[in-house]
């Protein structure tokens, strides 16, 4: 039975999308294609993601699958001309993508997403133009942090340049590597996306945030301030320039235009663009405390209507009827006696306990006709 992506595993979704065909289900396993020999025997646990090939032998868990994929296929992939490509269509150095973490294969380029012990979690991959793409990665990650360089060889004394992306990881990189500097290039999935958890691997280093010169990047500074400030031992955020002519620009566009590191790297601040604290919008997601929403719920206190017995102090009122039923104009006594505080319709029964500002919306009238029916409206009510 033809299985579709939906229903697959959230274990085996890593394997299905760098090229496993999971065609059909035997009890607790599933097979298909085996990538290396092209024999349809490749089994995979449909819990653990433990998997092997009947007929090739080979076999491992989801993370040694991913590290096979890379280091026999996408690798090698990864020739002088798929090189050049990279570097032609985003006018870049070809020292930027020599001796890098990449690898090349059926859906574009691979950027291999590492943990702290070096093993691959993830492989996202991105065809030229396009953005990086990838599924879940192990434990259901689908971002991550990628380093174009060799982590294993950097020390901490090394400076660490954190990048909006992985062109502009590249774009830095080639800089670096044509000025002979030191340094490691990490690829951040985007400017408000870097998980707590990956604050660890900079503790102690040196430490250069050069997000784009637009509000996400300001954003992104204050994020990762609050994640990094206390950890590393140095931590700058490039400041952009206010030149008009660099509003919106990243740094591959800075660099690609063949401007100065040095004047970027004058940029450098300990300051970030933007302060984040915990009043922020993450917290707004955190759990309400159980004894706090039960004493919210114990509150039976009601607000006072705004217009007595008609328009309720909380929640949505919504007027509704058949066409031409005048629904507009009962709209608008509705906003009439509440900022006026009169009441509605010239009913008692009908009152406004507290008078308030209204704002009114509308998408098709002209504003000369509302004006004329609120002239009209008003002209009812004696001396206002
Ligand atoms: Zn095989």
């Amino acid at each position: 039975m033809k299985q579709n992506d939906d229903e697959l595993e959230d274990v085996l979704q890593p394997m299905a999308w760098h090229g496993v065909d999971f065609t059909s289900t035997s009890g607790n396993q599933r097979y298909g294609t085996c990538p290396w020999c092209g024999k349809p025997k490749f089994y995979a646990n449909r819990k653990t993601g433990l998997w092997d090939c009947k007929v090739c032998g080979v076999n491992g868990n989801v993370s040694q699958f991913l590290e096979r994929m890379f280091d026999e296929v996408y690798r090698p992939g990864y020739t002088d001309a798929s090189r050049r490509a990279f570097a032609e269509h985003y006018k870049l150095p070809l020292e930027a993508l020599q001796d890098v973490d990449l690898g090349y294969g059926d859906r574009g380029y691979v950027f291999p997403i590492r943990d702290p012990k070096d093993r691959i979690v993830n492989l996202r991959t991105k065809a030229l133009g396009k953005n990086t793409l990838g599924t879940k990665g192990i434990g259901g990650a689908d971002l991550g942090l990628w380093c174009a360089d060799d982590v294993k060889a950097t020390e901490l004394s090394v400076h660490h340049f954190l990048c909006e992306g992985e062109t502009d990881a590249l774009a830095v990189r080639g800089k670096l590597r044509r000025l002979k500097k030191p340094g490691a290039v990490w690829s951040v999935p985007g400017a408000t996306s870097f998980d707590e958890a990956w604050a660890e691997r900079f503790r102690g280093c040196a430490v250069h945030v050069l997000f784009d010169n637009d509000e996400g990047g300001v954003r992104g500074d204050g994020y990762l301030h609050r994640r990094l400030h206390g950890v590393a031992k140095e931590l700058t955020f490039l400041s952009w320039s206010d030149d008009e002519e660099m509003q919106g620009w990243d740094v591959r566009d800075y660099l690609t235009r063949g401007k100065a590191w040095s004047r970027l790297v004058s940029w450098f601040s300990s300051e970030p663009r933007s302060h984040s604290d915990d009043t922020d919008e993450l917290a707004d997601l955190r759990p309400e405390p159980f004894d706090a929403f039960v004493d919210r719920l114990a509150d039976t206190t009601r607000p006072p209507d705004l217009i007595t017995d008609l328009v309720p102090g909380q929640g949505i009122t919504l007027v509704h009827s058949q066409p031409r039923t005048h629904k507009t104009w009962v709209m608008l006594e509705f906003a009439v006696a509440i900022t006026s505080g009169t009441d509605a319709f010239g009913s008692p029964k009908h009152t406004v306990p507290t008078a308030k500002r209204v704002w009114y919306l509308t998408e098709e009238d002209p504003p000369t006709e509302i004006r004329d029916r609120l002239t009209a409206l008003l002209a009812g009510r004696n001396d206002e």
